[in-house]
């Protein structure tokens, strides 16, 4: 039988999202329209959070966050070494230092007891801030990373971009969806086509805070204002004011059509990951492979990425290659990478990150995985593990 590639992450592009890009295409705005204000409307409502900010792609919406926390040259920032590089690299762009702290074994999250001793051992006001992920759709505790954050005056970045739909319950039996920034300061996601919500590229900023949001709308646009109260001077109708370095991080209409067509639909891809997770709990309990942690009540999985554990990582990868099946390893330790090595990083820094590497690996997980589909993975995957 030959079987069609089966990815481990992909878009699905129904008649409606067409009909919705078109339908821009045919209208009077591309790009700064309105679409853009109505996508960034319903993110807001779909997370729970007051502002939302609409960018290029999840790396511009690092980097406009790390500028509007203010981060500077010399500025110290942690985040884990499990992660794509994006999240390390927004501090890089603006000068800052990059520090890593090891995962939890369990979630594969930035272990935040670890976190808290190492700010304990140095000078309190030598970390600014912390870019925790969470990682794989698997909610980060934000309600203890912020008591640490406040002990030691941090702010909290949250890269969301794995866990748009995921959500925890704190202590005070509150509900908390990712990115919705009751205890982080700012939150990013992520519209690439593997994530979610695809727009091709794009990505949105999070906030509560009015401060950063104002300063976020102006860095996305070449730091340029035409808001009469915020002008310096004014000449007439055409006067604007460029007061600060911005760039153009802007998203274009055609793009959030896609984006607000795919919202609609969000809730049920959702479902549709959850039941996925399931499927494969159930067929690799008992088995060699080690599946992934959901033993907390209080922590709900958005299920971006569905990852086991297995010794022969390899050799399961290339057998699952060569019957069609193309799984990921997410990600490659940061710190290892050769940009980051340079930097003072080594092998050994970070252990636990560094065993979860050498055994993890992506399988298949999106809507639009068939039960066919998945059927024929969890077979592939246990003939090989049984041989
Ligand atoms: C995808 C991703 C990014 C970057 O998003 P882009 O839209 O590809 O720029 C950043 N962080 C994490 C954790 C991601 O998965």
């Amino acid at each position: 039988m030959q079987i069609s590639p089966i990815p481990y992450g992909k878009q699905d592009i129904t008649d409606k999202d067409i009909e919705a890009v078109v339908n821009v295409l045919k209208s009077d705005f591309l790009t700064q329209g309105p679409s853009v204000v109505e996508f960034e409307k319903k993110f807001a409502e779909y997370i729970g959070v007051k502002y939302a900010v609409a960018v290029s792609n999840g790396t511009a919406a690092l980097h406009l966050s790390a500028l509007a926390l203010d981060v500077k040259q010399g500025d110290n920032v942690i985040t884990t070494p499990i992660t794509f590089v994006a999240s390390a690299n927004c501090i890089k762009y603006c000068d800052g230092n990059v520090s890593f702290t090891d995962i939890d074994a369990k979630t594969y999250l930035l272990d935040i007891d670890k976190l808290h001793s190492v700010l304990k051992s140095f000078p309190k006001g030598t970390f600014k801030g912390v870019i925790p992920v969470d990682f794989a759709g698997y909610p980060v505790d934000l309600e203890k990373l912020r008591e640490i954050a406040d002990e030691f005056g941090l702010w909290i970045l949250e890269d969301a971009c794995h866990a748009p739909g995921g959500y925890f319950i704190d202590s005070k039996g509150v509900k908390h969806n990712c990115g919705n920034c009751d205890y982080a300061d700012v939150a990013i996601f992520s519209f690439h086509p593997v994530k979610h919500i695809a727009t091709g590229e794009g990505g949105m900023i999070t906030t509560n805070n009015e401060d950063i949001y104002n300063k976020l709308l102006l860095l996305r646009t070449h730091g340029i204002t035409k808001s009469p109260e915020l002008l310096t001077e004014n000449h007439g109708g055409w006067y604007y004011e460029m007061q600060e370095l911005g760039f153009n991080y802007r998203l274009t209409d055609i793009q959030a059509a896609l984006g607000i067509s795919q919202l609609d639909r969000a809730k049920d891809g959702i479902e549709r990951r959850r039941v996925i997770a399931s499927k494969y709990n159930l067929a690799f309990t008992n088995t060699k492979l080690k599946i992934p942690f959901t033993a907390n009540d209080n922590y709900t999985h958005a299920y971006h990425l569905f990852i086991i554990q297995y010794e022969d990582r390899l050799g399961l990868y290339n057998y699952l290659k060569s019957n069609n099946i193309f799984t990921q390893v997410h990600y490659i330790p940061v710190h290892l990478q050769p940009y980051y090595k340079a930097q003072g990083n080594n092998k050994g820094d970070f252990p636990i990150a560094e065993n979860y590497y050498e055994h993890c690996l992506s399988l298949p997980m999106y809507p639009s995985l068939t039960d066919n589909q998945q059927d024929y993975v969890i077979n592939t995957i246990l003939e090989y593990i049984n041989k």
